[in-house]
């Protein structure tokens, strides 16, 4: 097939035939489709849509561009939660080895940072050591021995959404629900899961700014997920502030640390339960007992162990990744917080270094906001309302500037 004619047909609005589809994700995973085809023809689908023809045979085409997961007779119940990605977003690293507590199997695979969202890869490569690329067999050992495996796309598990992924990242067409749909349930159905819950976010921090675009990316995944025999449960967030009050990768992993000890933010554990509660056996009661008493931190230690990261860097993770400039930010007045611009969050975050600007850039680990205050919470004029890990001076001053812009109190 002639792959510009392609492109040019859904650049002008024409609905593509499942085989055009299957060309194309056929073609660009194996090298044999430019990037830049593929950036353009995502371009075209960000602005002309698919219809639900179109993105099941796109999420099908993707599904099949690599391995689906089979288990042994034996394994248990198969579940998973994915996000549509916001700020501060790190539920994932808490939420995986929670619901390994419980009889089920945890075969989570993730992506990287996707826009002005962070990614849970990102996040736990933060992990000295820790691999995210385990061969099949590898995933199987380390679920039959603790239940969880976090890992990512690979070149055998999801290879077209590990190319198309790092492309949407760079060519601002994150938010076509078409795009979202595929990546997000290729990655799903890949893992052969039972039940998944989907958390759907939705406003400024988030790719769908209104509660109608969440819903229709809701429903449509739920269509996909259904339609292949998967128990598809939707929950919808807003996300117009952070979650939690850290962003950036390092600082997220000590925020989901915290949490796994039974601490960290309420808005962070609620989250947590409220969408594991979704998919586990046990009821909110228990989930809550495995964060109070430590069987979800030794969970996540042992998967640290598993996939090869430095357990001993969990002790005082905060020192692992040290920023070289932190700066306080204050307050200018008095008041009640009733603005801190989740969008304007991650944009800063990006441009401290937590992000990619290109597919090849490689991320700065350290940088980003912790100590964020909340929405709702009372402040002091000159209390610290966030602090700035920076890379340099020049970008702590910027990231002030930025950060200062989407907050309100009055
Ligand atoms: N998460 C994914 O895996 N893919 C997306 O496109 C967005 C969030």
């Amino acid at each position: 097939m002639h792959i510009p004619s392609i492109i040019e047909r859904k650049r002008d609005g024409a609905i593509l035939t499942d085989l055009e589809i299957r060309e194309v994700i056929g073609c660009f995973t194996r090298g044999e489709m430019p990037d830049y085809q593929m950036s353009a023809l995502a371009m075209a689908i960000y602005f002309q849509g698919m219809n639900a023809a179109e993105t099941a045979s796109l999420t099908r085409a993707m599904l099949e561009s690599g391995e689906i997961m089979k288990y042994p007779e034996s394994a248990p119940r198969i579940v998973d939660k994915h996000s549509t990605g916001g700020v501060g977003d790190k539920i994932s690293l808490i939420l995986a080895p929670l619901l390994a507590c419980d009889e089920v199997w945890v075969p989570m695979i993730s992506g990287r940072g996707l826009g002005i969202t962070g990614g849970t890869l990102d996040k736990l490569e933060s992990i000295p050591g820790f691999r995210v690329g385990l061969t099949r067999e590898e995933i199987i050992a380390q679920l039959e021995a603790i239940g969880v495996v976090m890992i990512g796309q690979t070149g055998a598990i999801c290879p077209a959404d590990r190319k198309l992924y790092a492309l949407r990242d760079v060519t601002a067409t994150v938010p076509s629900i078409p795009l979202l749909v595929s990546s997000i349930m290729s990655k799903k159905l890949a893992e052969s899961l039972d039940a998944l819950v989907l958390d759907v976010k939705f406003g400024t921090g988030a790719f769908m700014k209104t509660r109608e675009g969440a819903v229709a990316l809701g429903e449509a995944m739920m269509a996909v997920g259904q339609s292949m025999g998967v128990i598809t449960k939707v929950c919808y967030h807003a996300m117009d502030e952070p979650s939690g009050r850290s962003v950036g990768n390092a600082l997220e992993v000590v925020e989901a640390i915290e949490v796994l000890k039974g601490g960290g933010p309420a808005d962070v554990r609620e989250l947590v339960i409220t969408l594991a509660s979704e998919v586990s056996r046990v009821a909110a009661p228990q989930l809550r007992e495995w964060l109070d008493d430590g069987t979800a931190w030794s969970k996540f230690r042992e998967m640290v162990v598993y996939q090869g990261g430095d357990v001993a860097s969990l002790d005082n993770f905060a020192a692992v990744h040290p920023a070289a400039v932190v700066r306080e930010v204050q307050a200018r007045s008095g008041g009640t917080v009733s603005r801190v611009d989740a969008e304007t969050v991650g944009r800063a975050c990006i441009a401290l270094g937590a992000g990619r600007g290109r597919a090849e850039d490689t991320i700065n680990p350290a940088v980003g906001f912790d100590q964020i205050v909340k929405i709702g919470e009372r402040v002091e004029r000159g209390q610290v309302i966030a602090r700035i890990h920076a890379g340099d001076e020049a970008g702590a001053e910027r990231a002030e500037k930025q950060f200062l812009g989407g907050f309100l109190c009055d």
